[in-house]
């Protein structure tokens, strides 16, 4: 492709919208423009770094016995009511209404369409597993699009759906889901991490993310230094349990006057105490109601355990006059004892004695506190905020914190959609039996974003190989009619596209600064600059995007030369 042919706007300044890199680079370098919040335009460079991943994940998806196909987009109510999606979903579902007054939805997945589609196919456990997958348009209604491609309200996915007899069956896909995913990121050139997910909204049983690693990802991960574990911060489990010294006796509590001292910094300070000795409770509002929450002084509420713990969906830290209404005091100053909510407590706590709480009285705490003597016993579950360093759950070593972006998720869905749409089979012995559902997904638009977030430097992007819209460009640092630097650059050309590279010729009449200054931006990994000094001397020069490393290369092995570095890269 020539340049002068391609549509790449590329942008002097950077756009005040864009909070992030991925963002700012993608709108800079023409990759992407944006329609309205959360919806954007691909343009050409962008559209074949997007295929480019798309040809990844369908190799893969193919290699690993998945098939192809393409549900609509636009699905009716009827099957979300019976999924029980409709009202569950909430605002993030986008529904339409047709002529006749029906509803319907964009689809933001696609459980209900695919378990309609295979209840009317499958008759047979002679016909499973089954395992189909789409790569589409999604639509999600996200309360705050923002970083561009990474959450968009329109994005491309890749979505798959498999169907087994059973949990064996339904294991061994997940594994095969699993372990292509690991080929796929691999293969894009990615440092990301497969951790252990909470399965959210979608329900079922057991999940992993699979995490690109940079600093502006959303999401917190826990890995071990030592083994595989990792886990997004949500669901990472803590090990520590509090270990009371031996001798310590119960003592009696007693109130103690602390004006004005609501804070753990401010209440240890003041009563000369570590924070591991003081229990903070927090008053959460449900849709079954308040709860009241018990963490260490030093510690964190990890929310997501939390509502598994209510078994809520909608959980909500209470507000300064709701606090004030149910305990009786101003905020820092509640406390277990004398409360009239359900009481949940960390388990690190268990064992804790002679505690400082709140005293559910304005400007007063107690101390020397003790469960079951001062208030009941509350119910103890793993509700906290696991934190990097403390030991893993597997083999005790320490966690390390990293952030990351989520590209990617597998799920053991198990019969949560085909248990409620009746998605059955007939087994060897002629009964019914509900087929076994896992469900994979991939961010198409994100990972490539994520890619740029991972590799990028001042002066633009850095794209791996495997997602770059070219793999060569060639500059000319002239590009005057016959001469011998323009019959040069067009044989090249001619010749790399002949064996198969993919290749753009910047045939602009700009200086050479303008021409490398783009180039670098728009990140193709490697540059050829042609110019008269090096022809007259044989050679041309090939500089690496990601190194800035320069070498110099016969004319006659330029050819030879690209299609090694360009096959080096692609390996993984
Ligand atoms: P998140 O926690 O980021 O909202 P999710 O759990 O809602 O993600 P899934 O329903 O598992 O996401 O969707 C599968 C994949 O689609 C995700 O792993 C992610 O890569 C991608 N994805 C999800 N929401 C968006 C979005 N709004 N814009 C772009 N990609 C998205
Ligand atoms: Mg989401």
């Amino acid at each position: 492709m020539q340049y002068s042919q391609l549509y790449i706007p590329t942008l002097k300044e950077k756009p005040a919208e864009a909070e992030v890199i991925s963002h700012q680079l993608m709108l800079r370098a023409g990759y992407i423009r944006k329609l309205t919040s959360g919806i954007y335009s691909f343009l050409p460079l962008g559209v074949r770094s997007l295929r480019k991943m798309e040809a990844i994940i369908r190799e893969e998806m193919n290699r690993a016995g998945a098939q192809e196909v393409l549900l609509p987009a636009l699905q009716p109510a009827e099957l979300w009511q019976e999924s029980g999606r409709w009202e569950k979903y909430g605002k993030e579902l986008f529904r339409v209404r047709d002529r006749h007054n029906h509803d319907y939805c964009l689809g933001p997945t696609h459980e209900e369409v695919i378990t309609d589609l295979l209840r009317h196919e499958i008759r047979s456990y002679r016909q499973l597993p089954i395992n189909l997958y789409q790569i589409q348009t999604k639509f999600r209604d996200e309360i705050r699009p923002r970083f561009g491609l990474m959450r968009g309200r329109e994005f491309v996915m890749k979505d798959g759906y498999s169907f087994d007899r059973d949990e064996g069956g339904a294991g061994k896909t997940y594994q095969k889901m699993f372990d292509a995913y690991q080929r796929i990121f691999a293969r894009c050139g990615l440092r990301f991490k497969a951790v252990e997910a909470d399965s959210g909204a979608i329900g079922g049983s057991y999940s992993h993310e699979f995490m690109v690693l940079a600093e502006s990802g959303e999401d917190a991960i826990l890995a071990c230094a030592a083994c595989s574990y990792a886990a997004n911060v949500e669901r990472a489990e803590s090990l520590d349990r509090f270990q009371a010294g031996p001798t310590e006796g119960l003592k009696a509590k007693e109130k103690i006057y602390t004006p004005g001292q609501r804070t753990v910094e401010e209440v240890t300070r003041f009563l000369s105490i570590p924070p591991q000795s003081l229990v903070k409770t927090l008053i959460y509002q449900t849709e079954r109601g308040p709860a009241a929450v018990l963490v260490r002084g030093d510690q964190e509420v990890n929310e997501t355990k939390l509502a598994k713990a209510l078994d809520c969906q909608e959980l909500i830290l209470a507000e300064a006059l709701k606090v004030q209404e149910l305990t009786g005091a101003p905020v820092g100053f509640a406390g277990a004892v004398g409360l009239s909510l359900p009481l949940w407590a960390d388990q690190t706590l268990e064992g804790l004695k002679n505690f400082v709480m709140g005293a559910n009285e304005a400007d007063n705490h107690w101390i020397n506190l003790n469960w079951g003597t001062d208030m009941p016993q509350p119910q103890w579950a793993d509700l906290r905020l696991v934190q990097a360093g403390e030991p893993c759950p597997r083999c005790q070593s320490a966690l390390e914190a990293y952030r990351g972006i989520e590209v990617g998720h597998v799920f053991k869905l198990g019969d949560k959609y085909s248990r409620s749409m009746k998605a059955t089979y007939l087994d060897e012995e002629g009964r019914e039996q509900f087929m076994v559902m896992g469900c994979f997904g991939i961010g198409v638009g994100r990972t490539v974003a994520a890619a740029i977030e991972q590799n990028h430097d001042r002066d633009g992007i850095i794209w791996p190989m495997a997602l770059a819209p070219f793999q060569v460009l060639i500059t000319p640092i002239e590009w005057k009619p016959g001469t011998e630097t323009q019959q040069s650059a067009l044989a090249f050309y001619e010749e790399l596209e002949r064996s198969g590279i993919e290749v753009l010729l910047d045939d602009r009449e700009e200086r050479p600064g303008i021409k490398f200054k783009d180039a670098d931006l728009i990140g193709i990994p490697l540059r050829v600059t042609i110019g008269p000094k090096g022809l007259a001397e044989g050679i041309v020069e090939v500089r690496e995007r990601r190194s800035g490393q320069v070498i110099k290369v016969p004319k006659d092995q330029l050819v030879r030369k690209i299609r090694e570095k360009v096959s080096e890269a692609l390996k993984s």
